[in-house]
């Protein structure tokens, strides 16, 4: 169970630009089951809060404004290798550098503006999933 699920957020930009349904489809015709979602927007002290490992990075005030400018949906995926499979299937950080057909590709603009989040281990899925989602939004089996 444990290597089982990971946390995605679509990002701003990428809602906005009218790519749930989209992007969804992708995940889900990739395997993955969707155990938990939501429409919300981070304040900025959440998207502080997210992000708090990046807090020295240069980008963190960016990446912070951005993140907490516009509606995203946060969901838990479920499947086997959930973490591994979701990165491999979201592409590399920057979308120009991403692989053909990965999520980032199709859908990313740019480093900030890359679409997708997905959790890098299976440690931060669980806080991830945790920062967002009670037991009662959750449908894991
Ligand atoms: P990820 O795990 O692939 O999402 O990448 P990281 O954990 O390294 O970074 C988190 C997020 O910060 C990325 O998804 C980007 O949106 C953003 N980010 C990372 N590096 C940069 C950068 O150099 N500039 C800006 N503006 N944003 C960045």
């Amino acid at each position: 169970m444990e290597n089982n699920i990971t946390f995605t957020m679509i990002k701003p930009f990428a809602v906005e630009t009218g790519n749930i349904g989209t992007i969804l489809d992708v995940i889900i015709k990739h395997g993955f089951k969707i155990r938990a979602m939501k429409l919300t927007r981070m304040s900025k002290s959440q998207a502080e809060k997210f992000y708090a490992v990046h807090a020295e990075r240069p980008f963190f005030a960016d990446l912070v404004e951005f993140m907490s400018s516009g509606p995203i949906v946060a969901a838990i995926l479920e499947k086997e290798n959930a973490v591994n499979d979701y990165r491999e299937l979201i592409g590399s950080t920057d979308p120009a550098k991403a692989a053909e057909g990965t999520i980032r590709k199709l859908y990313g603009v740019s480093v900030q503006k890359n679409a997708v989040h997905g959790s890098d281990s299976d440690e931060n899925a669980q806080v991830e999933s945790t920062f967002f989602f009670s037991t009662f939004e959750r449908f894991l089996l």
